[in-house]
């Protein structure tokens, strides 16, 4: 592909993005001098969010940085090596941090909403599920999610550790259309570029081969605790999930304005939407706890591409919690889709048969209209709907 060509397609992965993910890396936030907050290149980001903000696009932050800032705080020196010491830090950081993020976006008139997250809230499917949720509501709120690692409790055996890790998990759990990773580095090199004077970036990874790992070595900074060995894990898990990732610089002012522009970084893209790798993951992976049973009115909805809703279920088999994975059939007993429920079966039972509009009264709280949603659901034959 010629390099015009490249860069028009580049630039529209971010352009066209519905939603993104920006990873924030703590050498960027934090002056490596002072230890102080970079006040100036985080009002630079601010007008970018906010610039992406009036095109429509839906931002999450998923920013590092309040370690870095907490040593600084509590007077602690750089020696990381106490685990309550970073624990401490990150609790006194992190306000830091939260206020920076208010402050500056506020000026755009856009909201934050901290949320911090610990591994399980990504392992652990039901806590998956509510944080999943909770992040829809405040993007469909208008809100930007600041993100970061719940480092006050998380010890070595139960956390991410890195943000790039992290924030893959996010854009895989949101269906992110593109994740950002803003580092200092300007992305992947065919050698290390500090030794090697022939080393040159590499504009665009297809696939992440053993060969794509080697090129990785270990070159973390002096604040974060990612180096390229992580960045390369957060490309894979993104794109599985059909996220395109780039790894860029933003040791410069408008750092995805320069994405934008096509100047060097890192692209990681592959062949298929968040949508679709969501839906071979409900096909192919998850093992269902459950049946339903629909009538033909929902067995036509079904092939038309819409969601499933309680009134069109007539039987319910099986033990399942919310988010589980359940196998749909119609009344000859023949397999249509599979699909994750919004409810659990004891929930199922009360309101199958029923309409959406009677699911509050049923089970004393206002719900989902869907019992699964079309984005939950994939056909087993006649394609997916
Ligand atoms: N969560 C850590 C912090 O906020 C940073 C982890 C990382 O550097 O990737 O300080």
């Amino acid at each position: 592909m010629s390099t015009r060509g490249r860069r028009r397609t580049d630039r529209s992965r971010l352009l066209d993005a519905g939603r993104v993910v920006i990873k924030i890396g703590s050498s960027l936030l934090v002056e490596s001098s002072t230890g102080r907050l970079h006040r100036k290149w985080l009002q630079s980001l601010a007008r970018e969010i906010a610039r992406l903000h009036r095109r429509g696009q839906q931002v999450v932050l998923v920013s590092s940085g309040a370690i870095a800032l907490g040593r600084r705080y509590l007077g602690l020196g750089r020696d990381q090596r106490k685990l309550e010491e970073q624990q401490a830090a990150a609790a006194a950081g992190q306000i830091i941090l939260a206020h920076a993020y208010q402050e500056l976006l506020n000026r755009h008139d856009i909201k934050v909403a901290q949320v911090l997250l610990t591994l399980e809230d990504t392992e652990n499917r039901r806590r998956y599920l509510n944080a999943r949720n909770t992040l829809e509501t405040l993007l469909e709120l208008g809100a930007v999610p600041v993100i970061n690692e719940n480092d006050t409790v998380a010890t070595a055996e139960i956390r991410y550790g890195d943000n790039d890790r992290l924030g893959a998990r996010v854009a895989e759990m949101l269906g992110a259309d593109c994740l950002v990773l803003l580092s200092d580095v300007e992305g992947l090199y065919s050698a290390d570029p500090g030794r090697d004077p022939q080393a040159r970036l590499i504009p665009e990874v297809r696939e992440i081969t053993p060969d794509i790992e080697a090129l990785a070595g270990a070159s973390a900074t002096e604040f974060g605790s990612g180096g390229m060995v992580t960045k390369l894990v957060a490309a894979r898990i993104a794109l599985s999930a059909g996220c395109a990732t780039v790894i860029a610089s933003g040791r410069r002012l408008r750092p995805l304005a320069a994405i934008e522009a096509g100047k060097p970084c890192t692209w990681f893209v592959s062949s298929g939407s968040p949508l679709a790798a969501r839906k071979q993951w409900i096909a192919g992976t998850l093992k269902p706890r459950g049946e339903l049973t629909i009538d033909s009115g929902a067995e036509r909805a079904l092939a038309a591409g819409g969601s499933l809703l309680p009134v069109g279920v007539v039987a319910v088999s099986g033990q399942f919690g919310r988010g589980d994975a359940v196998t749909i059939r119609n009344r000859d007993g023949r397999d249509l889709a599979r699909g994750l429920v919004a409810y659990d079966s004891d929930e199922a039972r009360r309101i199958r048969g029923r309409r959406s509009e009677d699911i509050e009264a049923l089970l004393g709280y206002r719900g989902r209209d869907e019992l699964i949603h079309r984005d939950n659901l994939v056909l087993i034959s006649g394609g997916a709907p």
